[in-house]
């Protein structure tokens, strides 16, 4: 008679741990996609959709052209008020983890997914780590920094995407789990770029020239809530005395709808891209103009001046080393930011050497 031992068989082959990631926005699918393929080498994830993000153009178009695997759970969440969004999702999560027991919980960024995601494993206990920690705006006024606040607090791994992020955390008392990793944005963008070399068509689909547009992209709330703040955006962009690609995310298109806007027909719309399309259209661009916190940081990789819509940014090194210029919502302003967008002479590594997926997969145990 052969002796099996089934549970020391089957430890061999188990994975190293059960991670549960939760997702629900645009950019936490973009990010999500590199990490999910370095951590599903060694450990079994589950993915969790909140479903904050949900028409195709918002969600879909990412899971099939970045490869992320269909989720496990999709929880169909969103619209709403931010406390009920959150509510309803931390239900939901703390439903998914209670039936999964997982080692660990990974979130991304500073969306209500991310806070849903921090708060449900904070409840049950479950280790917690947040990719993209430290961020700071000093803008209390943003759900965003609330956002990233409490998870911060809450999280026992915390990856950084620079040394400025470790400061902040620092600065709040936080020094345990902490790990310059470098931005998996930046990873993310590496993969775009060379789909994008192969198989986006999309400058000549929408009639644009190489260099010879602007390419915005509004959606903060703080810039699609407030009426006047958005008109005069509108206007500045209208101003502009160059072509300008506008992709309009699904909640700018409502507020103009809502605060009975009209966008300029200087301006051509575009419905909300891939990101590959996406890319190969900031990469091509001759200044971008954004409210976007992944954009600013992609148009300095690709080496795109940038005007930022904002009054804060996260990303001051780029203000710093004059790629990147902030302005209020003032529309001649914003045009004369435009017309003057100049590249540069220096443009050094500021965000850290690719890989920080794999240094992420690397830590998850840690
Ligand atoms: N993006 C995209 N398609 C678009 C607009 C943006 O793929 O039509 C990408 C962009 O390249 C960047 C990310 O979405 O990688 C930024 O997300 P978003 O601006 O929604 O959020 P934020 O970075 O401000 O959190």
């Amino acid at each position: 008679m052969t002796l099996t031992l089934p549970s020391l068989q089957r430890s061999h082959h188990l994975p190293a741990m059960r991670i549960v990631t939760i997702v629900g926005a645009r950019p936490q699918f973009i990010k999500a996609a590199p990490v999910s393929a370095e951590l599903r080498r060694v450990h079994e994830e589950v993915l969790v959709h909140t479903g904050q993000h949900f028409d195709p153009g918002m969600s879909d178009v990412f899971f099939d052209e970045l490869g992320i695997p269909a989720p496990d759970h999709h929880l169909g969440i969103s619209g709403g008020s931010h406390g009920a969004m959150v509510g309803r999702m931390l239900e939901r999560i703390e439903q998914v983890l209670i039936d999964t027991t997982p080692d660990l919980v990974l979130v991304y960024g500073d969306t209500n997914s991310t806070l849903a995601g921090a708060l449900a494993a904070a409840k049950l206990r479950v280790r917690l780590a947040h990719v993209e920690a430290g961020l700071r705006s000093f803008d209390r006024g943003m759900p965003e920094e609330i956002n990233r606040v409490l998870t911060d607090h809450a999280s026992h791994l915390l990856f950084c995407p620079g040394l400025n992020a470790v400061e902040n955390l620092a600065a709040e008392g936080i020094t345990k789990g902490v790990h310059d990793v470098g931005d998996v944005m930046l990873d993310a963008l590496r993969a775009a770029v060379a789909l994008g070399s192969r198989r986006s068509a999309v400058l000549e689909r929408n009639g644009l020239r190489e260099k010879g547009y602007v390419l915005a992209t509004i959606h903060r709330q703080e810039n699609t809530d407030d009426r006047v703040r958005l008109a005069a955006i509108l206007d500045g962009l209208a101003a502009v005395d160059e072509r300008v690609a506008l992709p309009l995310h699904p909640r700018t298109q409502a507020a103009i709808a809502r605060h009975g806007l009209r966008v300029s027909e200087r301006i051509q719309v575009l419905d909300p891209l891939g990101h590959v399309d996406m890319v190969s259209l900031e990469a091509a661009a001759r200044v971008i103009v954004t409210d976007s916190g992944g954009v600013q940081k992609e148009a300095y990789w690709l080496g795109v001046p940038c005007v930022t819509l904002r009054d804060a940014t996260e990303w001051v090194e780029t203000v710093t080393h004059g790629w990147n210029r902030l302005v209020g919502p003032d529309a001649m302003a914003i045009a004369h930011a435009v017309a003057t967008a100049q590249r540069p002479a220096r443009h050094p590594a500021l965000y850290g050497e690719p890989g920080a997926s794999a240094r992420i997969a690397a830590l998850v145990d840690s």
